[in-house]
């Protein structure tokens, strides 16, 4: 069974900042990632979306307190205390 785009594996995964050095956000959204299935796929999508390093709080929190409820992953989007 041929696997979906999200399915694949995420190395190389590079979020939508791609730069020559990788800073410390790229870093973190590759931890995420690496971790594989649609969870870690999701987590690093947010993570690259939402977190600012220079902005207080965790990649999770900064995650959890986003507000646009408009957007498909909003639901699944990642969570203290849970996925
Ligand atoms: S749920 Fe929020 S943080 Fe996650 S991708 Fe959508 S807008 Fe970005």
């Amino acid at each position: 069974m041929k696997k979906a785009p999200q399915e694949k594996s995420m190395q190389g995964y590079q979020g939508s900042h791609s730069h020559d050095s990788r800073n410390n956000k790229q870093k973190v959204i590759d931890r995420l990632a690496k971790k594989g299935g649609l969870r870690a796929l999701v987590d690093a999508k947010c993570c690259d979306c939402a977190y600012d390093e220079l902005v207080t709080g965790t990649w999770r929190k900064q995650v959890e307190n986003c507000f646009s409820v408009d957007c498909p992953l909003f639901s699944a989007r990642p969570k203290f205390g849970g996925a």
